[in-house]
């Protein structure tokens, strides 16, 4: 599954840490792995991040749910973030301002992150657009999983000038302020004391490049409206409201920025036959009440084709057989639900004069052995 750490394991605390006890946890993780406090050590960015990245989910009482549900989500599958919720990724930009968002605001710090970061995105690159996309399947779709092409409308890269913005034969030039860097360093006074932050260049407004003769198609922003197919994995299991986010499939950025995400949803399409109960399947079948006097098998649809099933003599109607693994594969786990068949008595509308006089005959005999009315006959 999987190869992130368990976020509890990150923070170091206990599966069930309150809210204080996480935040607290967050807090002198991040003071300790901050990049700015460590210059000289690689691996403290990417602690800070992933030190932010569980808080993200564990302080939000939802995302904390899901994830002590369904856990990491298989990245390896190529689910992206995930499902539900339940997948989180954050990069260290994010990172930096949730820190700030959560901790440094309202400190005496004066001005916002957006100061300190250069109006976020707004100001800086132009990262892509995140987009969703509603994908509707069958039930048995989400039973076995599959594969589906979907066409979607987006911006992509301007075929023009190649994503540059600049026009064929003209090259955007480089920015003198940030030396192309697109970032400039400030002092900014913060509860960690005095940290060197980066903002987006106010020159060239974070591109790092100027473009004097932009490009006629895209009027030089890079991206054009485009339509692009994309073959969306079904997980085995799937239910409506389970998502997974394919990154970099959103927008394409401004001019060679990074894309933005993808967030594919999936609706699961009610089924004729199975009415579904989280991973159970449920089907009526009917059955003649000779046939429940005396027994008889049945066959009976399942996502997987049909199964005989044995229904004993004296078998009640509204009783409910169930078929072990028969329903739907739970999504984040192994394992399989099953599937739940209530057999009915059915009662035809018309019956033929020599049969109804059949019918008469054993008709007191069956009648006299039906108990009195009262509560939960059929449990
Ligand atoms: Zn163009
Ligand atoms: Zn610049």
């Amino acid at each position: 599954m999987s190869s992130k750490r368990d976020y509890y394991e990150v923070l170091g605390v206990e599966r069930g840490a309150t809210e204080g006890e996480i935040k607290r946890a967050y807090r002198k993780l991040a003071i300790q792995h901050h990049p700015d406090k460590n210059p000289d050590d690689p691996t403290a960015a990417e602690k800070f991040r992933e030190a932010t990245e569980a808080y993200e989910v564990l302080k939000d009482t939802q995302k904390r749910a899901q994830y002590d549900q369904y856990g990491h989500l298989d990245e390896q599958a190529g689910f992206g973030g995930g499902y539900g919720g339940a997948g989180f990724n954050v990069d260290l930009n994010d990172a930096l301002e949730s820190f700030l968002r959560n901790f440094g605001m309202g400190g005496g710090m004066g001005g916002g992150f957006s100061d300190v970061f250069g109006g976020g995105e707004a100001g800086g690159q132009q990262r892509g657009r995140s987009l969703q996309l509603k994908v509707v399947v069958t039930l048995r779709e989400a039973a076995f999983g599959g594969k589906k092409k979907v066409k979607i409308n987006k911006q992509v890269a301007c075929g023009k000038c190649g994503g540059s913005g600049a026009a064929p034969g003209s090259r955007p030039s480089v920015c003198g302020q940030c030396n192309g860097r697109g970032r400039v360093r400030q002092v900014r006074q913060s509860l960690l004391g005095r940290m060197m932050t980066e903002a987006a260049c106010p020159a060239c407004g974070g591109e790092g490049t100027l473009i004097s003769d932009p490009c006629t198609d895209c009027r030089g922003s890079g991206t054009v409206r485009g339509e692009e197919t994309l073959e969306i994995k079904i997980p085995a299991g799937v239910s409506s409201g389970n998502y997974m986010e394919l990154q970099g499939k959103g927008d394409a950025g401004s001019r060679g920025a990074p894309a933005g995400n993808l967030r594919v949803i999936f609706e699961v399409e009610e089924d004729e036959l199975f009415e579904r109960h989280g991973d159970d399947l449920l089907i009526d079948v009917p059955v003649s009440p000779i046939d429940l006097i005396l027994g008889t098998k049945v066959e009976v649809p399942t996502v997987a084709g049909k199964v005989s099933l044995k229904i004993p003599a004296g078998t009640q109607s509204h009783k409910i057989f169930r078929m072990r693994g028969k329903g739907i594969p739970h999504v984040n786990r192994p394992g399989t639900g099953d599937q739940l068949v209530r057999v009915l008595a059915w009662t035809p509308q018309k019956v033929e004069p020599g049969l109804k006089k059949a019918l008469e005959e054993i008709r007191d005999d069956v009648a006299g052995k039906v108990p009195p009315p009262g509560r939960h006959l059929f449990d």
